[in-house]
């Protein structure tokens, strides 16, 4: 982490897990464990149906609430879809764009993952881009080379006082929801390396500016030493997050020096 330059960002993905009727309770817990922090953003991004109700109870307890995607059209006849101005409209601060489960199951594409951050960013919504290697591009050694090509695909015409707001998540796939963590060498010699991309697009002062969170079986135990690395900025996270002990751990792991 690096405070002086950038943002902490601790988001949970709760992907399509909870229920409305839940959420209260669970900030409830949430408050009685967590520290009280002021140099973290808090970020819970729940099904777009509890949104609303993150928004009011989580202004008791400083959580922001994000969505975990957005349309790429701006309004009309997309039965199903729910658009950055609706997001914006019901408070959502935060919104995940281009998450590997999306692009494996929903065939999302780059292209339609820059669509998306375009039209959080043109309703005051900050995207947490994802991107991130499978394993076998990890094997044949070609992660750095295709990080850099999805960060660009993901940013791609939007300008640097804009990409200031965006929130990129090294999510590699072949940690999400398996219990393998990077190791926190790898971790960060990838989101350094997202750095240094971003650095070529937009130059140093926007570089250092851009929050860049590791996301991948990030946990109580682990999150410390993830965190302590300078280039990641936070965490994307997703089973822990389901858990108020786990995730007010991962938060308290952000107050370290
Ligand atoms: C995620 O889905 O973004 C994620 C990181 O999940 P998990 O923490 O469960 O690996």
């Amino acid at each position: 982490m690096n405070r002086k330059y950038r943002k902490t960002v601790i988001a949970g993905n709760w992907k399509m897990n909870q229920l409305n009727s839940g959420v209260k309770h669970f900030l409830e817990e949430l408050k009685e464990v967590a520290p009280k922090t002021r140099n973290c953003d808090v970020v819970l991004c729940t099904p777009a149906v509890m949104i609303q109700t993150m928004v009011k109870a989580g202004r008791d307890c400083r959580v922001a609430a994000g969505g975990q995607d957005v349309s790429t059209h701006e309004k009309g006849a997309f039965t199903g879809e729910i658009s950055a101005d609706m997001l914006a409209d019901i408070g959502a601060k935060y919104c995940i764009v281009g998450h590997s489960e999306r692009r494996e199951y929903h065939h999302e594409t780059d292209a339609q993952v820059n669509e998306k951050a375009k039209a959080l960013l043109s309703r005051g919504i900050a995207p947490i881009i994802c991107v991130g290697e499978s394993l076998d591009q990890r094997e044949k050694d070609l992660t750095v080379s295709y990080i850099a090509y999805q960060v660009r695909a993901a940013l791609a015409g939007i300008d640097g006082a804009q990409v200031r707001r965006c929130v990129i998540a090294y999510e590699p796939i072949w940690a999400i929801g398996t219990g393998k963590t990077a190791t926190s060498d790898q971790a960060q010699e990838v989101c350094c390396a997202i750095r240094a991309e971003i650095r070529k697009l937009y130059g140093a002062r926007i570089a250092r500016a851009v929050s860049i969170l590791y996301g991948g079986s990030m946990n109580a135990k682990n999150a410390a030493e993830l965190l302590s690395m300078p280039d990641i900025d936070g965490g994307l996270i997703g089973g822990a997050s389901l858990k108020p002990a786990d995730f007010a751990t991962i938060i308290a792991a952000t107050a370290q020096e």
